[in-house]
């Protein structure tokens, strides 16, 4: 059977009058990275300095040559940090409700046919571990699910930022896209931010390994952050999988995405993540090739510069010395007590195994303790929550 088309709309998926998809596309696809000379770059970080980055001093930054303006890239980074978050560092854990999948991403250890425990947490499992987050002092949570509404319809992940509402400040979701009426119900239930992986921009590359499911159409996917903001929804994040194809171009399109973005949602609050892949349950093969954690720190640097305002998250999938790193050089985000599997801080407590298989490897599990004193003997400050609630 022929694979469905990934501009192909299902019918239940709305479409929005947005251009910003085709103004993407049309900057990654004509983005030449070998025509960027060192005084290309030489002049960014010039402008960068100043605030005053264009879309041509980003595509330079972002470019192979920049990778030897590695250390001024970092220096103005960081500076730019502190000017705009100062030492603060948030830090935040991510919950898996449900590891179901209806969609077939190679990538992924979820992908529908992997042979892995699958399980949903039910109420009184998701109270649960939301008591063993909040015990620990986090006052921020995202909640994850596989694609699949069957497996996790809105209405359940609607209870579930109800419930997280009890416990934290802050409430966000990974979730599959979904239309702007379904946000809002989501917003209404106390949800205020959307994270959505776009994985890769490239559209050919995006067919190949998205093999099966509604992930598989690219647009609809493009279009969730917009459709979460015209929902209400206080924030959006952003984030390409790294490694999976021209890592340059996936950054340069990410950036560009959470850009126009801003632009035409002067209000909401931008957040990217920096992922690479990892190694998945059935597939040890997979790896981030050709993105060391100096090109990493590049696309970070590169980030920070044009979007001065934006969280940068750094995942748990990297490992704990560089993670520390980066905080120091405009990453303001961090995950801490990270589990990936589904009821894995229950089971651990109950001493019993975990519902379900995790969704990739992690590399860094420290806890939030050993995360807050890391940061401390850094001169930086922890950050829970950023929200003050009135009334
Ligand atoms: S990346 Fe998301 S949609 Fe794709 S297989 Fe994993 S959970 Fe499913």
């Amino acid at each position: 059977m022929k694979n469905r088309d990934i501009f192909d709309y299902y019918p239940h998926m709305q479409k929005i009058d947005s251009d910003i998809f085709s103004r993407v596309l049309e900057h990654t696809n004509s983005y030449d990275e070998s025509r960027y000379t060192s005084a290309d770059v030489a002049q960014a970080l010039k402008q960068a300095s100043q605030n005053r980055l264009s879309i041509t001093h980003l595509k330079a930054l972002l470019s192979p040559i920049a990778e030897s303006h590695l250390e001024s890239m970092a220096r103005i980074s960081s500076a730019i940090t502190k000017r705009y978050f100062g030492n603060s560092i948030s830090i935040f854990t991510p919950l898996y409700l449900s590891n179901f999948c209806e969609s077939k991403c190679v990538y992924c250890g979820f992908q529908k046919g992997n042979k892995i425990a699958r399980a949903k947490l039910d109420e009184k499992e998701i109270h649960e571990e939301m008591q063993i987050i909040a015990k620990s002092g986090l006052q921020e949570i995202i909640m994850l699910t596989g694609e699949g509404r069957e497996y996790a319809s809105v209405e359940y992940i609607a209870r579930a930022c109800a419930i997280a509402k009890e416990y934290f400040k802050v409430v966000g979701v990974e979730i599959y896209p979904m239309n702007v009426d379904e946000y809002a119900v989501l917003h209404e239930s106390g949800c205020d931010f959307v994270t959505i992986f776009q994985e890769t921009y490239a559209p050919k590359k995006y067919a190949r390994i998205h093999i099966e499911g509604e992930k598989r159409i690219m647009p609809y996917r493009f279009d969730g952050q917009e459709r979460a903001l015209m929902a209400g929804m206080r924030g959006v994040g952003f984030g390409a999988l790294l490694g999976i194809d021209d890592f340059r171009k996936d950054a340069l399109a990410t950036a560009l995405h959470a850009h126009f973005l801003q632009q035409r949602y002067p209000h909401a609050e931008i957040s990217i993540s920096i992922p690479r892949l990892r190694p998945i349950i059935n597939n040890r093969q997979i790896g981030p090739k050709d993105v060391s954690e100096s090109r990493l720190l590049q696309v970070l640097c590169a980030y920070r510069m044009f979007l001065p305002f934006a969280n940068i998250t750094i995942s748990s999938r990297e490992r704990a010395g560089f993670r520390d790193h980066v905080l120091q050089l405009g990453a303001t985000k961090v995950s801490a007590g990270v589990s990936v599997g589904i009821g894995e801080r229950s089971a651990k407590e109950k001493q019993k195994d975990k519902k379900g298989d995790d969704q990739f490897e992690i590399s860094d599990s420290r806890g939030v303790g050993e995360m807050i004193a890391m940061l401390k003997s850094q001169h930086l400050q922890p950050v829970m929550s950023d929200s003050v609630y009135v009334g």
